[in-house]
């Protein structure tokens, strides 16, 4: 727990981003042990749903139904426990200053976020008002900052090392929820007309803290866990992978339920390869997220926390027969038509369509990043763009850049072509340029 002060703050402003959940969420805890009255807030931004720097959005379809049924699903929650989630279809610093100057608010809490963005918007709240109190708590990752074993800025500089040091922490037990919300008085309208989702959008997870508690119950209930390292790299198949990413992403479960869990079932079953796998695969999530508190905004930037010159130029017909599955490649065809159905791909899926971005189209990492960011259901700021940035070569890879032989991860992982008959039907397109570099059509 972060040391703070304990007095009671008048009027405190809780508010929800990527941890959409009462349990173990130690900033609502705080908020609630510290405040009398309490607002709790979400905010949907309009930004998110306009093409950005990349021609992407913020937020693509799949996600919104997610984070929407999540968002639905707090507010059922507060509701039956007497209390209001608020909703606002604006800025949040603009929200929030509006809300702080209205009713008066002395104490803003949230658990902290990973991206730059969001970052900066809550530098821009405490510099704003700055007699406010402010906390944020270390909700979404294994550990908290203060026990990590080195400085952020000296954050190792291979997931390797930073393994080694994590692999000694104590990973802090799960909360309960908190087991009471300090009602407010506030008459505050409660909530804003959100963007719908297209009707078409059949996602294969339900958001909501209950749903993804359940799925972490029924995962760890058959044997699955233990062999996990045997399938996991497999392209299809609901149960070769846990599927926890996206509650962990809008934080309708958080990572420490998820070792909870993985300890208990290790208990019963017994620990082996597989089982540790998945604590393992967690060490990466929390790497990228203490990498993205470290780099701020250079994970965003081409040259990467390397700051290597990169040449690459904009090629739009590839980049568009890339996000289509529209290239020479049928696996690739394949993998991203699977991405923008579901809003899911595999591990190894994502591995193999980011290295033939980089290295087969040869265009610049960061519209990859971005059109994931928009088609993933378990888009994480920090999770993305650190994996993409160690495909580019920019990021933490002591390697350097990494080239997936798509001819050869073909022949391993759809040696039968069931994966690229079931999502493309085995189509291609025969080259990879219809027009020249000026533009000309190629004969
Ligand atoms: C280019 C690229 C982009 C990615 N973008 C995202 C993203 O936006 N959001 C996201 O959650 N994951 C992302 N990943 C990581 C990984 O592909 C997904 O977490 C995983 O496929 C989700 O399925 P799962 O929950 O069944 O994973 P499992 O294999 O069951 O793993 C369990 C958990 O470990 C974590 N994890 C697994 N693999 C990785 C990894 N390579 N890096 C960091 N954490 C990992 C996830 O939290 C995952 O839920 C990306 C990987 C690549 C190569």
């Amino acid at each position: 727990m972060k040391s703070e002060t304990l007095s009671m703050h008048q009027i405190g402003l809780f508010w929800f981003q990527q941890d959409l959940r009462l349990s173990d969420n130690s900033a609502l805890l705080a908020a609630c042990q510290q405040c009398k009255q309490l607002i709790l807030l979400y905010c949907a931004e309009p930004g998110w749903f306009s093409p950005g720097h990349y021609h992407s959005k913020r937020m693509g379809s799949q996600r919104w139904r997610f984070v929407l049924d999540s968002v639905q699903e707090l507010r059922q929650q507060l509701e039956q426990r007497g209390q209001q989630l608020v909703i606002r279809y604006q800025s949040p610093v603009q929200a929030i200053s509006e809300l702080i100057s209205q009713y008066r608010v002395d104490a803003i809490y949230r658990s902290r976020q990973p991206g730059f963005y969001e970052q900066q918007q809550w530098q821009k709240l405490q510099s704003r008002f700055p007699y406010l109190h402010f906390a944020e708590h270390d909700s979404n990752t294994l550990f908290e900052q203060q026990q990590l074993p080195f400085l952020l800025q000296q954050l190792p500089a291979s997931f390797s090392q930073f393994r080694k040091l994590a692999e000694q922490l104590a990973v802090l037990p799960a909360q309960h929820a908190p087991a009471s919300i300090p009602a407010s008085q506030l008459r505050i309208q409660a909530s804003a007309d959100l963007p719908a989702y297209p009707h078409w959008v059949k996602p294969m997870m339900h958001g909501g803290e209950a749903s993804g508690q359940y799925h972490l119950q029924q995962y760890f209930k058959g044997n699955l866990a233990s062999h996990y390292k045997e399938v996991r790299n497999e392209l299809d198949g609901f149960s070769n992978s846990t599927k926890f990413s996206a509650w962990l992403a809008a934080g309708c479960i958080s990572p420490r339920q998820v070792i909870a869990a993985l300890t208990h079932y290790e208990a019963q079953h017994g620990r082996n390869d597989s089982s540790y796998w998945i604590y393992f695969e967690l060490l990466w999530r929390e790497y990228f997220h203490w990498y993205a508190h470290c780099y701020g905004k250079q994970l965003f930037l081409k040259g990467g926390i390397k700051n290597r010159p990169l040449h690459t130029s904009f090629y739009p017909q590839r980049f568009q027969a890339w996000c289509t599955g529209n290239t020479p490649y049928p696996l690739i065809n394949a993998c991203m038509r699977q991405l923008t159905t579901t809003g899911y791909l595999s591990n190894r899926g994502r591995q193999i369509v980011a290295s033939c971005f980089v290295n087969e189209l040869q265009l610049d990492w960061r519209y990859g990043a971005a059109w994931f960011e928009q088609q993933l259901i378990d888009y994480d700021v920090a999770v993305n763009w650190g994996n993409w940035q160690y495909l580019a070569g920019v990021g933490a890879d002591p390697r350097g850049q990494r080239h997936f032989d798509i001819a050869k991860q073909q022949s391993r992982f759809d040696a039968d072509g069931s994966f690229i008959e079931r999502w493309s039907n085995g189509t291609a397109s025969s080259r990879l340029d219809w027009v020249d570099a000026a533009d000309w059509p190629c004969s």
